[in-house]
């Protein structure tokens, strides 16, 4: 859709942190989007990218990024559509500025995602909530992407709720270190270990599915769904994808193979407008009661789909389960990247 010779330019707020690595690493040769700006805190401002940023990445950092100049994150940046990476700590402001300056914010922080006018999106879960953003009073919009293990979670329970109505939800988490930043957890701590704290998750993930899977009312406010959900987080020694052990109550009666073929039957709107980012299939169901595994399957769909396994009755519940998906391309950046894939192909980004 986008001529390539014009393609977008876009910024990258907290550009040296783990998420904002993650954004110039999956942009690089991105069709439509190309990087014209990289901000970070004042410590990193007035460097080189390459003097500022401890690189972590697996691939090499693409040389045209390393010679640019960190500026600070105030909205003068050259480019119209801006990615957040930010610490939740500096966040809320922060993008709050760019979007009254006019800034399309495309961002991973947790400030903006509970407001009221502010989309929650998954591009394959409610896409029609885009549509908030017209509530919003900017000259530019805010757009969130849930938190990291909600994002695995609801993408599994979307073909669920939408075919059989969901009425309970218990989720265990098993989260990879990178979701708690550069350095993050220290090695001390974690190796030989496992974590039963991760302070806010819980919490996130309680609530914010709900709004995912609510309903856009014709008023322009969210209907939230009406699941119960309790989780339990817990940090685990594993680099990336996050690992969940979920349980559930169906509104009525299920068979096991109606929900495998929900599953493998669930395709969405990214996947039909042929989004970049879109993973085709989003979902995969593996029959192999071994399967999903963090290290074999985290970077299926180039780490943008989700995987399932291990389908089995509940005594307590209906069905359990197991759920994976990269928590720093499919919950973070690359999520993110697709909130922003389709709210360009749906023209929202020429509105305001
Ligand atoms: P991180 O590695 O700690 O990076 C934080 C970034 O924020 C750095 O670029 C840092 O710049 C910048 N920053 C800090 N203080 C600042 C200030 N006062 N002004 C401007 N910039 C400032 O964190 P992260 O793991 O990438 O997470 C970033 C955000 O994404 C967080 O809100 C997090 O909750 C969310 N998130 C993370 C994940 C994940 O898997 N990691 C998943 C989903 C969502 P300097 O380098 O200059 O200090």
């Amino acid at each position: 859709m986008q001529n390539p010779d014009k393609k977008i330019p876009v910024g990258i707020l907290g550009a040296t942190g783990s998420v904002g690595q993650k954004f110039i690493e999956l942009l690089q040769d991105h069709p439509w989007f190309t990087v014209t700006a990289l901000a970070a805190s004042e410590r990193s401002a007035g460097k080189l990218y390459k003097h500022a940023v401890n690189w972590f990445q697996q691939a090499p950092l693409p040389p045209r990024i390393a010679n640019m100049m960190v500026s600070a994150c105030v909205p003068a940046l050259p480019c119209r559509i801006v990615f957040s990476g930010l610490d939740a700590a500096v966040a809320g402001p922060i993008e709050e500025a760019f979007a009254e300056a006019g800034y399309v914010v495309i961002s991973n922080a947790k400030n903006h995602r509970m407001a009221e006018t502010v989309p929650l999106l998954i591009p394959e879960v409610n896409p029609d909530h885009l549509d908030l953003v017209r509530k919003q009073h900017y000259k530019g919009m805010i757009v969130t992407n849930p938190n990291c293990s909600t994002t695995g979670l609801v993408m599994a329970l979307k073909p669920l709720h939408d075919r059989f109505g969901i009425e309970k939800v218990f989720v265990v988490t098993h989260q990879a270190l990178s979701g708690a930043g550069y350095p993050g957890v220290s090695s001390l701590d974690i190796i030989d270990n496992m974590i039963p704290y991760i302070g806010g998750e819980e919490e996130k993930m309680q609530i914010e599915p709900l709004k995912l899977l609510g309903t856009l009312e014709e008023g322009g406010k969210v209907d939230f769904a009406n699941i119960a959900i309790s989780a339990q987080c817990n940090r685990v020694a594993v680099t990336n994808g996050h690992m969940e052990s979920v349980s559930l109550k169906f509104r009525s009666t299920v068979k096991k193979e109606a929900v495998v073929q929900a599953w493998r039957d669930f395709t969405a709107q990214p996947q039909e407008l042929e989004l970049p980012f879109a993973p085709n299939p989003p979902l995969y169901y593996f029959d192999d009661p071994r399967y999903p595994q963090p290290r074999l399957h985290r970077d299926l769909g180039k780490g943008m789909a989700v995987s399932l396994g291990r389908l089995r009755d509940c005594s307590i519940l209906d069905v359990k389960f197991t759920v994976l998906s990269h928590n720093t391309i499919r919950g973070a950046a690359g999520g993110a990247i697709l909130n922003a894939e389709l709210l360009v192909k749906k023209g929202y980004h020429e509105e305001q």
